[in-house]
């Protein structure tokens, strides 16, 4: 663990494993925190708060973009450790690592637009001037589908803010988040300002950071369940809190689309990270005129993915994070064979020598699928491409509407007026037309409903560690 600038061991001394979730390798052991950890934690980045708050925005700036060129020094090395700890394939591992990076730049670049507003008043001798300051100790947690740069998304912001921070990685991926912190520790951020803590239980971690008075913001990446629970816990206690929660994206093909290069876009969005992406489509819209072409196209699609260990040369799909995983992703086609749904590739684990000693599922395209079925309203966070045939094209964004998530959808169409009437009616933080990438640093990333709250990356995601300050002034 990362506490005060030093690495350090658990108080109570334990320890736990992490594995390569592709060969069941025993790759290290991290210490275990507890909730006396994280109140170390917190302890040093309250210390630190007011040294690193007084800093210039040249001075924070400078750090960062010296974390963002260790980064990119280090992607090759960076993305070898992602893909045997989280999976992925490697060149998806090189691509987070850019991805990740440049939260570092662009926040680098943000730090020195924190500007304020002098204000006129109705009376003549008065003046307001607004300010923004940072919030103080900020509380992060992070998930393990995105290893790196779920983390430098938040420590980018706060660091440019002026904030510090306490930060507890998921359990399966610490050695991501243990390279990250050596980034920071090597660009010369203060100690104190970046603070982390690992356990196997994120339980107690999560108590402290949301109770303590000190932390004074939470910012949280992973399930539904656990960030409202720990949305709550926070907003009693009145701290700032955002959430970036799971989704169920809609991908709609309209009758004005071309189906083969929506069918394209599908195959190459629904595998990226096995499908354990929040913004990843759950729900493909097919309109039924286009069935035919788009489901040829996606059976020889999918039927190409090569699931396997992400070091191997033309390896599509890693495998999922854990046996529960599996399992989950099992339970939904069966649940969906069960009601009628065909796979008509995949649909089952796999198994054999290379895929035994890990967790793998095949690549699966299922058809005939309908409400009612556990996949039509769950996130699946796995490599599976549902598809559902409607007729009426007028019903479709209700159909897409109908779900308590709203983070990511996509649309395909070829005419401006179904992509502008779509892009507005659509209850979703991040909408695709006819792109299967709407993510960048420069973006604003988030979700409506119980997909969260706030939003990261942009000029926007800085806010989320500002608060504003009005002085009036008499004269
Ligand atoms: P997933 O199901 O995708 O693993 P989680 O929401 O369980 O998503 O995990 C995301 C992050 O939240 C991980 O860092 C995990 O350790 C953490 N987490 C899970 N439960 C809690 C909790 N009760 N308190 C604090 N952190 C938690």
């Amino acid at each position: 663990m990362f506490i005060n600038g030093e690495w350090v061991e658990a108080i109570g001394g334990s320890t736990f494993a992490v594995t390569n979730p592709a060969t069941g390798e025993h790759l290290g052991d991290v210490p275990d925190g507890g909730a006396d950890d994280a109140r170390a934690a917190i302890d040093a980045a309250h210390a630190a708060f007011g040294t690193w708050s007084s800093t210039t925005a040249y001075e924070r700036a400078d750090i960062l973009l010296r974390a963002w060129q260790l980064m990119n020094d280090r992607a090759g090395e960076l993305a070898e450790l992602m893909t045997t700890e989280q999976g992925k394939p490697l060149r998806a591992s090189r691509f987070e690592v850019g991805y990740g990076a440049d939260f570092l730049r662009w926040y680098a670049e943000e730090a020195r637009r924190i500007t304020g507003e002098w204000l006129p008043s109705g009376r003549a001798d008065q003046r307001f001037l607004a300010i923004r300051q940072p919030v103080g100790v900020v509380a992060a947690v992070t998930p393990w589908n995105y290893p790196m740069s779920m983390l430098t998304r938040k420590m980018g912001p706060a660091l440019a803010a002026g904030c510090t921070m306490v930060l507890k990685p998921a359990e399966a991926t610490p050695l991501c988040a243990k390279a990250v912190f050596d980034i920071f520790a090597d660009a010369g951020t203060p100690a104190g300002v970046v603070n982390m803590v690992t356990a196997l239980d994120p339980k107690p971690i999560g108590e402290a950071f949301t109770t303590d008075p000190r932390v004074r913001k939470l910012t949280f990446t992973g399930s539904t369940a656990v960030g409202k629970h720990l949305a709550g816990v926070a907003a009693g206690n009145l701290k700032r809190v955002s959430v970036e929660l799971g989704g169920h994206a809609p991908f709609i093909v309209y009758p004005d689309a071309d189906p083969v290069r929506a069918a394209k876009g599908a195959a190459a969005l629904k595998f990226l990270n096995a499908g354990q992406a929040c913004i990843s489509p759950n729900r493909l819209y097919v309109s039924a005129e286009h069935e035919d072409a788009f489901v040829s196209t996606m059976v020889e699609r999918v039927s190409r993915v090569r699931a396997g260990n992400g070091f191997e040369e033309g390896i599509g799909v890693g495998p999922l994070v854990n046996e529960a995983a599996v399992a989950k992703v099992a339970d939904q086609v069966d649940d969906a064979v069960g009601h009628g749904a065909e796979a008509l590739v995949g649909g089952s684990r796999l198994s054999g020598e290379a895929f035994d000693r890990g967790h793998f599922y095949a690549p699966t395209l299922l058809a005939g699928v309908r409400d009612g079925m556990k996949i039509y309203r769950e996130e699946t966070f796995g490599p599976v491409a549902p598809v559902i045939v409607y007729d009426d094209v007028d019903q479709v964004l209700d159909l897409a509407n109908d779900t308590n998530y709203g983070l990511a959808a996509y649309v395909y169409t070829q005419n401006l007026s179904t992509a502008v009437k779509a892009f507005e009616g659509l209850r979703f933080g991040i909408i695709g037309v006819n792109d299967v990438n709407p993510t960048a640093a420069s973006a604003p990333f988030g979700g409506m409903g119980d997909s969260g709250l706030g939003r990261e990356g942009s000029h926007e995601g800085i806010s989320e560690y500002l608060e504003t300050k009005l002085g009036g002034f008499a004269i």
